[in-house]
């Protein structure tokens, strides 16, 4: 293992990895530094989030800055805002005893007066996502004309989420003789079309095997039914008092969902997703970087990337649609030599899925029992005792009234007085959990499967829609513009099956007249396309076209639900006065405040501000 100095970086970035305490280079730094400083050649790098790869791009390039040049020098696209700007804050910190280099953040939804200003007095490095960087490139307030050096990370992501475009013109409008290096977690066409169309025999390397998860992370599964998911992901909340994880949900309307009533439950959670404001996003991820908010609910896309080091849980509320997202769903834990545990909760016909994933991880999913309301009590209780037992006194605040406190309590033993103090604070957990029900969905797998497969024939529509690939279509593309016609709330979205120059999606059968409607009356388009959507034939089971580009058939394949909106049997998993699985702010005056990811309610019923 070398040593940064050994990497050929100069005193004063070594002294900001000092301070940053960073003391050995990661793998991918050991071989991307070097390679950079001393070779202007492109590279291609294989490498996941959490590997130390943006040092590895970022402290060549700062080596090589030439401070007395005010001319942008260096450009870094990614994918998110988040991204973007914790790369932003990386670069000045490695670069903080470097006097005159300047690191400028572009991204959407922000002022775009107050980054051209900045621009303006002079940066060597830019970091951008791609469409606001194309924007001010055509506005000619982003010259590229002296750019050495051009970064993509994430490249993947980057397409995936339908920059292509974006990609193309910025990589059109710089000079020829700069170094690209691109950085990506995974090689499909798309990426590899990149390195072949932009970059001139690329030097590659990769770091770790490719896209397996950490060894730091335990990944588990609990098998629960549909309308138990949330019930579940209260329970894991309240064996771990102590939880500080991300929530990962597929749609931004199910991320609101779930973080709306885990809020109205009293936990301590957010959400972030795309419908929120840049302050509203920045607000929130302040919240829970300072761990003010002990769980974020949050999409693939805005959590991408984000470094929060030391995350005790992922909970996957759903499976990702492409295998490949859990990879990095999960890696969000486990990070600089933590462990984390990666949770995945899956219906019984969902179990099948975890296969593909296995093999892509390299590990094995380890099955875990949700815990019984016993279990929680017993961890709460304790966790109660602890937090008693720990309660320094203010001798001097309460000594005015200890007398008076004193001659009520007369007569009570101290076990009275201990089964007392305890009641007060976990009477209502107890009430919560006393006939709890186990919630672990243990039937066979066919007799779950024969119910999922029947409500696919029976309850879902098929709709063909008049766009498809090559109009960059892609299944996350397509359910942003079905929820963007506001057909109705909670509408369920079954399979999708993308083909070249049109599609197929699947609705909830009890919407499709709306659906129809919604289309005509809102005329959207698409990429510059009138969409024309109709409903069509139902493709018989097992035949036809994957999802999102896999063609093998997906009889189970990847509905979600906007909500339970089903016949509620038994609601929750308890009988008492709560019920688990609808949210709402019911009965808050009853929660106990023995769990610690419950949050006392007052700052958590309001509105983000
Ligand atoms: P990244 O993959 O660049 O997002 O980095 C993941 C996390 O590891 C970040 O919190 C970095 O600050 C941290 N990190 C990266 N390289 C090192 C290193 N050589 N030593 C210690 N921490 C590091």
């Amino acid at each position: 293992m070398s040593t940064f100095s050994e990497l050929g970086l100069k005193e004063e970035i070594l002294s900001a990895l000092i301070d940053m305490g960073y003391e050995t280079p990661s793998e991918i730094q050991e071989k991307a530094v070097p390679q950079v400083i001393s070779s202007t050649d492109d590279l291609k790098a294989f490498a996941q989030t959490g590997t130390g790869k943006t040092a590895a791009f970022s402290l060549p390039i700062i080596q090589q800055i030439d401070v007395d040049n005010s001319n942008v020098q260096a450009i870094i696209l990614s994918p998110t805002r988040e991204l973007a700007v914790q790369i932003g804050d990386q670069i000045e910190k490695f670069s903080k005893n470097i006097r005159g280099l300047k690191v400028v953040t572009v991204y959407g939804g922000a002022s775009i007066e107050d980054q051209t200003r900045k621009l303006n007095k002079g940066a060597q490095i830019v970091v951008g996502t791609p469409g606001r960087t194309v924007d001010l490139i055509n506005r000619r307030r982003l010259k590229l004309g002296n750019l050495q050096w051009l970064v993509l990370d994430e490249a993947d992501e980057m397409l995936n989420m339908g920059f292509k475009d974006d990609l193309d013109a910025v990589l059109q409008s710089t000079p020829e003789t700069k170094q690209t290096l691109l950085f990506s977690a995974t090689f499909p066409r798309e990426v590899e079309a990149i390195a072949r169309n932009y970059m001139h025999n690329p030097v590659e390397i990769s770091a770790g095997t490719k896209n397996t998860g950490s060894d730091d992370v335990s990944n588990e599964y609990y098998v629960v039914t549909e309308r138990n998911r949330y019930a579940a992901i209260k329970r894991i909340a309240d064996v771990n008092p102590d939880i500080y994880g991300i929530i990962f949900c597929r749609t931004r309307r199910e991320c609101q969902e779930v973080s709306e009533k885990l809020i109205a439950d009293g936990y301590s959670a957010d959400s972030l997703h795309g419908d929120l404001s840049q302050a509203q996003r920045d607000s929130v991820m302040q919240k829970f970087r300072k761990k003010t908010v002990q769980m974020l609910v949050a999409t693939d896309v805005a959590a991408r990337g984000l470094d929060v080091t030391d995350l005790t849980h992922v909970i996957n509320h759903k499976l990702p649609d492409q295998n490949e997202a859990y990879t990095h769903r999960s890696g969000r834990t486990g990070r600089a030599g933590k462990k984390g545990v990666s949770i995945v909760l899956v219906t019984n016909r969902e179990v099948g899925k975890l296969r593909p994933i296995e093999r892509k991880i390299q590990k094995k999913f380890i099955k875990r029992e949700v815990p019984s309301g016993t279990e929680i009590c017993k961890i709460q209780l304790f966790k109660l005792v602890e937090k008693v037992k720990n309660t320094e006194i203010n001798t001097e605040a309460i000594s005015g009234y200890l007398e008076n406190i004193y001659s009520e309590f007369e007569g009570l033993s101290r076990e009275e007085l201990i089964q007392k103090f305890i009641s007060v604070e976990f009477n209502a957990f107890l009430e919560y959990y006393s006939k709890a029900d186990d919630i672990n969905d243990n039937r066979a797998p066919r007799e779950a499967d024969d119910r999922g497969r029947r409500r696919d024939d029976e309850n879902m529509s098929r709709f063909f829609i008049n766009i498809g690939r090559k109009d960059s279509l892609t299944p996350p593309r397509l359910m942003g513009l079905i929820n963007d016609q506001n057909i109705t709330n909670n509408v369920e979205i079954g399979q999708i099956e993308i083909l070249d120059t049109f599609s197929f999606f699947e609705l909830d059968k009890n919407f499709e007249k709306e659906t129809i409607e919604a289309f005509l009356s809102n005329s959207p388009e698409f990429e510059g396309r009138s969409v024309n959507v109709e409903i069509t034939k139902k493709r018989r089971s097992g035949g036809g076209g994957g999802r999102g580009g896999d063609r093998r058939p997906r009889r189970d394949g990847g509905n979600f639900r906007g909500g339970d909106r089903g016949p509620r049997r038994d609601g929750g998993d308890f009988k008492g006065k709560r019920r688990e699985s609808t949210g709402g702010n019911r009965d808050r005056e009853s929660r106990s405040s023995g769990s610690s990811s419950r949050v006392q309610n007052k700052s958590w019923g309001r509105k983000r501000d």
